[in-house]
């Protein structure tokens, strides 16, 4: 399982944890208490995405996976169109070379971080590709 904890927020998170631990020390239990609830709301975002099953994330797409482009998407995330760097199934979490090599998109069931979803907000090959991976789309 790899949950995206290269985002600032799971660092935030650990950084309060820690700083939890030491003010259990030197201030007292309120200010320990009030550094773990703010570290896991940090983090909340992140682990219901990760506890959602992959269906029900992805229901609401299902309309828009029937017009002909989103096809031609399915297609070309089939097809092999696409560089994987990891693809994490239980995690539902992926990421992809970009087409100029350089950038690392990341990709869920909700987003991906590539230009054409930024354009579009509908999901892109690398959702697509993803989404096959975790089994949401019929052959
Ligand atoms: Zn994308």
């Amino acid at each position: 399982m790899r949950l995206f904890t290269s985002t600032w927020r799971f660092y935030v998170a650990v950084i309060l944890v820690i700083g939890s631990i030491g003010s259990l020390f030197s201030l007292g239990v309120k200010e320990f208490a009030a550094g773990i609830i703010v570290s896991v709301l940090l983090i909340l975002p992140e682990l219901l995405y990760f506890l959602k099953p992959a269906a029900s994330i992805w229901k609401k797409w299902d309309e828009s996976a029937s017009s002909q482009k989103q096809q031609d998407r399915i297609d070309r995330a089939r097809s092999g169109d696409l560089t994987p760097r990891w693809v994490d199934v239980k995690g539902k979490i992926a990421s992809f070379t970009g087409s100029d090599g350089g950038v690392a998109y990341k990709t869920t069931l909700k987003k991906c971080s590539c230009p054409d979803f930024a354009k579009r907000g509908v999901p892109c090959k690398h959702m697509f590709y993803l989404a096959d991976r975790c089994d949401l789309i019929d052959r």
